[in-house]
């Protein structure tokens, strides 16, 4: 008799800067064994390779060339996977930095680079599998509206601006999130919002404990139901 594979458990985490997705996301990975995939490190590895080859966000048809010729891989660093653009992975103080932070949305306005990294984000099920994790928590602006609409979990986590501010102040270094926030909610292609059926939770008066609960508790309990 053969004893096939439990279905691999897929968790949507959307929302717009500082709202709480990275916290929640890096405990129910640990909690429930998951592949922590952060796909706006993706679209920041992405951003940082276009600058590093001296692509501008304005020149469309270089950034459709240079998007098509991108190869990518996975690497795991602990739970969470890490991108490598042609055979190396971009490191984080690139990703974290400054110009990436005022670049990577207009970058990721772009249809063509939403869509190289369609397959990648979506493949990420399969390392999961691969290496016996037992699914994949991933979070982002469009993961339950474009990425995984099916998700067995779909959450979109929202807070006051100012309290968003103020997380991304204590965690140091220079973001301006409401104006990516813009550029991410007015954008034609997944603009930021909450994907119709998404369960919208409102994070600026919790802990970041409290947040972590409140999205563990429905996934607690439909694994105890299996
Ligand atoms: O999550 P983080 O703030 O690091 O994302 C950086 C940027 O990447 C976002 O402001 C957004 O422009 C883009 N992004 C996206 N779609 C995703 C994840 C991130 O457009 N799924």
């Amino acid at each position: 008799m053969t004893v096939s594979a439990p279905p691999i458990i897929i968790i949507a985490i959307d929302g717009g800067a500082a709202s709480g997705k990275s916290t929640s996301s890096k405990v129910l990975a640990e909690r429930f064994h998951l592949l922590h995939v952060d796909t706006g490190s993706f679209y920041r590895g992405v951003t940082a390779e276009f600058l590093r080859l001296g692509v501008s966000a304005t020149d469309a048809p270089v950034v459709v060339a240079a998007a098509a010729a991108l190869r990518f891989g996975t690497k795991l660093h602990g739970r969470s996977a890490q991108m490598e653009i042609g055979g190396r992975v971009v490191p984080d103080a690139e990703i974290r930095s400054r110009i990436v932070n005022e670049n990577v949305s207009h970058f990721a306005a772009i249809p063509e680079v939403r869509a190289a990294l369609l397959a990648y984000q979506r493949g990420q099920v399969d390392v999961a599998r691969a290496h016996h994790f037992r699914g994949v928590v991933m979070e982002g602006r469009d993961i339950g509206s474009v990425i995984f609409p099916d998700a067995d979990f779909r959450f979109f986590l929202h807070a006051d601006p100012t309290e968003r501010a103020r997380r991304r102040a204590n965690e140091g270094g220079h973001d301006s999130i409401a104006e990516r926030d813009r550029i991410d909610s007015t954008r034609k292609t997944a603009p930021l919002s909450c994907p119709v059926g998404a369960v919208s939770i409102d994070t600026t008066h919790l802990t970041a404990a409290q947040v972590v609960e409140t999205l563990a508790a429905p996934v607690s309990a439909r694994l105890a139901a299996r």
